[in-house]
């Protein structure tokens, strides 16, 4: 999988991507990231990206030309043109990072881990100039909802969220199906043939707390059923925890989470007793 990332401030990327996993996935090829100059796409002295907003009003606006060429050189052209040209050959995305973009989420990094190519525009300023969105992008996405400097970090987020993703990132002991937002039990389809099953596949709700040594800190012991041995045990516990944690810190997420009969009798004994607490 390569990412292709279009910014005025290539610098901003060296580095982010030479820790960790993300590191390793690019030293062993399982991904590429290209970083590409948006100021190299300009024809004037001053290698003007910007100018001034039709209409009035504060800040300035990245002109699409330079845009336009950028995309051109990474074999990037309109999407009309190619749709057709996916059908063949599937697997480009291409990505305006904004504030007004539908809501990144874990769903759709896995959606982009499946893609063969993701490009990322970075906006600065007031934004890209509209004709770029509508023209080249497949999709507008935010990372959350508040405004940032600029695009650079948004994508930074988007790579690392959906890299991790892509088979063979991450080793089986941290597979992204147990994790928060992860699949439901039913859609897990990788073997884990021996492997006591501790955990449920989240289902959209949040992971569960972890622990380890020491058993005791901080005048807290970690709880006694995770070091039973005891792995139904254990997988009922993680469980009660990840509908805890949702409740309290994310109650929409149990909407569209999967949930089993038992986890829905779990749910409302929690809500009683929280009830009962209170
Ligand atoms: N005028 C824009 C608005 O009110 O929606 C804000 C522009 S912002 C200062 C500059 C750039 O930062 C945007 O073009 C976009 O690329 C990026 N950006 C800002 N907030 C973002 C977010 N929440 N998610 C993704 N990208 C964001």
């Amino acid at each position: 999988m390569r990412f292709e990332i279009v910014t005025i401030f290539p610098g901003f990327f060296a580095g982010i991507f030479e820790n960790g996993i993300l590191r390793r996935a690019l030293a062993e090829g399982l991904v590429e990231v290209g970083v590409h100059d948006l100021r190299a796409f300009t024809h004037d002295r001053h290698r003007t990206v910007d100018d001034r907003p039709f209409g009035g009003g504060e800040g300035m606006v990245l002109k699409p030309g330079p845009l336009a060429e950028a995309l051109a050189s990474l074999g990037i052209g309109p999407r009309a043109e190619r749709q057709a040209e996916d059908d063949a050959a599937p697997g480009t995305r291409v990505i305006l990072l904004s504030a007004q973009g539908r809501p990144f989420t874990q769903a759709v990094a896995r959606e982009l881990a499946t893609l063969e190519r993701v490009v990322l525009i970075c906006g600065r300023y007031e934004g890209v100039d509209e004709r770029i969105n509508q023209i080249y992008c497949d999709m507008e996405l935010s990372i959350g909802d508040y405004v940032l400097s600029g695009g650079e970090l948004a994508a930074a987020v988007v790579v690392d969220a959906a890299m991790r993703l892509v088979p063979g990132v991450l080793g089986n002991e941290a597979s992204g199906e147990f994790e928060s937002f992860g699949l439901a039990d039913a859609e897990i389809t990788s073997d884990r043939e021996g492997v006591p099953r501790s955990q449920h596949g989240s289902g959209g709700l949040l992971d569960y707390p972890h622990y380890t040594r020491p058993a005791e800190f901080g005048g807290l012991r970690a709880p006694e059923v995770l070091m039973n041995g005891d792995h139904r045990e254990i997988r009922r516990w993680r469980r009660e925890q990840q509908l805890r944690k949702t409740l309290a810190n994310r109650p929409d997420l149990l909407e569209g989470a999967a949930l089993s009969q038992e986890d829905r009798k779990l749910l409302e004994a929690i809500r009683q007793q929280t009830r009962a607490e209170q």
